[in-house]
């Protein structure tokens, strides 16, 4: 660790310990909230509150005139049993930062402090943007409305974690040029039959039956009528139905997810689970009502910001520590993505992969958990992002 951000890493460390035994979902969250806004006050930074959600925008004012950069971190927790038995557990049962994002707000505070000692000489403003709801993919369509990101010059996002890839070293970021994530979206299929007892299925209508052919339909989509090399998925995560092993009921519910790098694909592949699933019920004499969730679009980062995002971690840590390259874009969703969508920005990734540490399990696992070692660089980074676009 460079030795002057050891005080910084040790407060990020406290924070995100204390938000990790405090995780909340959804767009409300009051214990997350009130404890930001405490630190904000002990730092001496105002800041003004979303009237609908438990969104938070601080804002350092430097003395000279100049251009508004916004950083985010996303607040929200997921409905999991920890699995980790840390001491610093989840005190909310049933309820875990498997995500990281904990991490992502302690990281902003630490942020906080660095470019507190460098506003006297900021030619600008920098906004700190606490953002509930990411997991929902509502939030931060809500803070755009709040007019959280109105008159921003730039935007920069973080995610920690094993995100884009276990076997990216611990420590190491990636600013990648381009789309980095896919779009999320969710679809609701209502199958409607008709009931009646198992032993005279001809006198009703199987929702059951229509849902499997449903199912096995869908996934065609990608293999007859995308291209192999097309990115996209279509994952069924959920079905309901019946009631009873030998009844045949009235309706089914299928739920599934679908990921795109573009828009024209997103819109394509929820264009035609619509189709499929109206015809396919159409075919057995039933009927479906279909619902598109319009989640986020896919993460695309300006080409100029990830660049300068990239530059500004290698002069802090040296070249060798961030890459512009990735593999192959995860598919995994953001909804940073709508700031990407209004100002130019990147969304970074910090590796906290370690295996010797057990840091390297999925996300969303109840055994997540992040190497805090590196919660230092991902301050710094955004410290140092701020400085060259706000220091003369
Ligand atoms: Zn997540
Ligand atoms: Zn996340």
């Amino acid at each position: 660790m460079i030795q002057q951000y050891s005080g910084i890493q040790a407060y990020i460390l406290r924070i995100r310990r204390r938000l990790h035994q405090i995780p909340e979902i959804g767009l409300n969250l009051p214990k997350t909230a009130s404890f930001i806004q405490r630190e904000l006050e002990a730092l001496q930074i105002p800041y003004v509150l979303s009237e609908r959600d438990s969104g938070i925008m601080a804002v350092i004012k430097g003395d000279y005139p100049g251009k508004t950069v916004a950083f985010r971190a996303d607040m929200d927790a997921l409905q999991l049993e920890e699995e980790n038995t840390v001491d610093y557990c989840s005190l909310h049962k049933g309820y875990m930062h498997a995500c990281g994002h904990d991490a992502h707000m302690a990281m902003l505070l630490g942020t906080a402090r660095l470019l507190m000692t460098w506003r006297h000489s900021m030619h600008g403003t920098v906004r700190l943007i606490f953002q509930p709801g990411e997991e929902t993919a509502r939030g931060a369509a809500l803070a755009i409305q709040d007019g959280f990101v109105d008159r921003v010059d730039a935007i920069f996002g973080l995610h920690i974690g094993t995100l884009f890839g276990k076997e990216i070293p611990c420590g190491q970021f990636v600013a990648a040029r381009g789309c980095c994530m896919a779009s999320y979206d969710h679809f609701i299929l209502k199958v409607k039959g008709k009931s009646c007892h198992g032993s005279n299925p001809e006198k009703g209508i199987d929702p059951i039956q229509i849902a499997a052919h449903m199912i096995l339909a869908l996934q065609t989509i990608q293999t007859r009528e995308l291209s192999g090399t097309t990115a996209s998925v279509i994952t069924v995560g959920k079905v309901t139905g019946g009631f009873e092993y030998n009844v045949i009921p009235d309706e089914v519910l299928i739920e599934g997810t679908t990921r795109a790098l573009n828009e024209e694909v997103r819109v394509y592949l929820a264009e035609r689970i619509r189709q499929i699933a109206e015809a396919t019920a159409q075919t057995f004499g039933g009927t479906c009502e279909t619902k598109i969730l319009w989640g986020a679009p896919p993460v695309v980062n300006d080409l100029r910001m990830a660049r300068l995002a990239a530059d500004a971690i290698a002069e802090l840590l040296g070249e060798e520590k961030v890459s512009m390259e990735m593999e192959a874009p995860c598919m995994a969703g953001e909804d940073f993505a709508n700031y990407l969508g209004r100002v130019p920005g990147a969304f970074l990734y910090l590796s906290s992969s370690n295996p010797r540490k057990g840091t390297d399990r999925p996300h969303h696992s109840s055994g997540f958990n992040i190497d805090e070692e590196v919660l230092w660089e991902g301050a710094a980074a955004f410290d140092r992002i701020a400085r060259k676009m706000l220091q003369r």
